[in-house]
């Protein structure tokens, strides 16, 4: 029989998988309510995923049209995902966000101003009113950074280059710890904790062309799905409409829907702005028809409707699709995005710095002065975790979720800033609910021997056969399977 005995075991109230936005916003919570708090993650600390962010995170400060209201990011959210949101979590979002920012500045965070001195808010797709704090189109490493220092100063433990490989339960059927890998050496180790956190992002990695990280893997659905947990909304995936398309070794790395809130026009070859012709009719009352009324818009003058370019990303998406189908696309199939007709060069320089530096790095193109070729990329699931919207706790007793890895908040199709707002919001809630939940069991929870066993075998066992399928060539598989679908 497999000796497990010798694997080195540590004890923790919480456990959270994952140190993204929604990981450490959890961490901090918990360990605030006195909960001695781990968190283990794939990589390096502060390099999450949430750290990529660029545009911003949605909340209804109405610092820059104070006609802005919680009501209206919940109505402005509800609508973006046709619906199927769980919408006391849409509620819940939008009522908490205001107060999650502006305590994330309070912790140091440093965002771009208004001429008054408040968090200046940008305009995004699908957002009646500028609502996406931001730090130019760096945001997701601000955010990252403030609750890191949050965190760590306030005595969380991490645990890096660590990855989880199953969850552990007890007779009860609750969940009672975790084991991982680490994945310098390959040894192993168990985690015992009264209740485990999920936060470990999304699963872009399983198509082709994606704008994520190599870290996302749908991790968090396996774990959860394996320890009896239900997962929903598993069809709802996001294809961000702006994606590099050129040069090929870079296709799908992400052009932040923030050059289209800078005013950024999307063009097909013939030089036309298509997306007048693609404005749905439950978009219509809100959105200009014509090139004389987008301008004014721009131009700040009231009561002018929003430009089509800031049309949601689903409707975005299928148009920039359906001119390439039409023979209207780019040189390199896709549209062109132009910002340098729109912007002068010092202001591009500085609000959109990442873009400037990614396309003269990456492409050798200057933004300033050339318009960029874009596409679809596979960017965010909406799906995953079922949770309690309330409290985030999975169907599994102890097993909480929040973040990209739980379902619900976005319905089928999330606006762009609301991921950012989520972490804040749920992973907020999530601390706090685990808490409570570890607050009411005495004892330290017992882990099943026998359980660790069969996880050791599972991670060893492909190590110790002569043949059977690549792993990596059934992910190359299912790369193109995913993206012909
Ligand atoms: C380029 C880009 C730009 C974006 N811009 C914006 C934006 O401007 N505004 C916005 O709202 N949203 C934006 N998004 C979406 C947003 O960044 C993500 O949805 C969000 O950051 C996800 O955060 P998270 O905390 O759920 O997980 P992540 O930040 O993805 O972190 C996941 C964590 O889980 C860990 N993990 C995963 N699997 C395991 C495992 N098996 N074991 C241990 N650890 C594991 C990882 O190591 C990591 O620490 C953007 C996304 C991309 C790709």
């Amino acid at each position: 029989m497999l000796d497990v005995s010798g694997i080195k075991v540590i004890e923790h109230d919480i456990l959270i998988v994952g140190a993204g936005g929604a990981g450490l916003s959890a961490a901090i919570e918990a360990s605030g309510m006195g909960m001695s708090t781990g968190i283990v993650m794939k990589s390096l600390l502060g390099k999450a995923h949430t750290v990529m962010a660029e545009g911003g995170i949605a909340a209804a400060l109405a610092n820059v049209d104070e006609r802005d209201h919680w009501k209206i990011h919940f109505r402005d959210t509800m609508r973006g995902g046709k619906f199927l949101n769980v919408w006391r979590m849409a509620e819940l979002h939008a009522k908490i966000a205001p107060e999650r920012v502006r305590l994330l500045e309070e912790w140091g965070a440093v965002f771009d101003r208004t001429q008054k001195g408040l968090i200046n808010q940008r305009n995004f797709g699908g957002h009646r009113y500028p609502r996406l704090a931001h730090v130019g189109d760096r945001t997701g490493l601000e955010m990252i950074r403030t609750l890191q220092d949050h965190g760590i100063h306030q005595g969380i433990e991490t645990y890096m280059e660590c990855t989880a490989l199953d969850l552990l339960k007890n007779e009860k059927g609750e969940v009672s710890g975790l084991v991982c890998m680490w994945r310098e050496t390959g040894t192993f180790i168990i985690f015992k904790a009264k209740a485990v956190i999920l936060a470990t992002g999304g699963g872009g990695r399983g198509w082709e062309i994606t704008s994520n990280s190599w870290e996302y893997t749908g991790d968090g659905y396996a774990l959860a799905y394996e320890a009896g947990a239900e997962l929903m909304d598993m069809e709802f995936t996001q294809f961000h409409p702006t994606g590099m398309v050129w040069p090929p070794s870079v296709k799908g790395t992400l052009v932040t829907e923030s050059v289209r809130g800078e005013g950024g026009l999307l063009l097909n070859s013939k030089g036309e702005r298509f997306m007048f012709n693609y404005i749905p009719e439950r978009f219509r009352s809100e959105t200009a028809d014509t090139v004389e009324e987008a301008a004014r818009w721009l131009a700040g003058e009231p009561g002018a409707r929003r430009p089509p370019e800031l049309l949601t990303r689903d409707v975005v998406a299928r148009a920039i699709n359906a001119e390439v189908k039409a023979g209207r696309g780019s040189k390199h199939g896709g549209a062109y995005l132009n910002i340098a007709t729109q912007r002068s060069a010092e202001d591009i320089k500085k609000k959109l710095p990442s873009m400037y530096h990614q396309f003269k790095v990456l492409a050798e193109l200057d933004i300033t002065k050339e318009p960029m070729e874009v596409g679809p990329t596979c960017h965010y699931f909406m799906g995953g975790i079922r949770v309690d919207a309330d409290t985030t706790m999975s169907s599994v007793p102890g097993l909480f979720a929040c973040g990209e890895c739980a379902a619900g908040m976005h319905g089928a199709n999330r606006l762009g800033g609301n991921s950012l707002s989520d972490l804040l919001v749920f992973g907020y809630l999530s601390g706090k609910n685990a808490s409570v939940y570890a607050g009411k069991i005495a004892q330290p929870p017992d882990v099943d021997q026998d359980q660790i066993r069969s996880i050791v075998k599972n991670a060893t066992d492909i190590l110790n056969r002569e043949s059977g399928e690549n792993p990596y060539l059934l992910h190359e598989e299912l790369e193109k399977i995913c993206s012909r679908m």
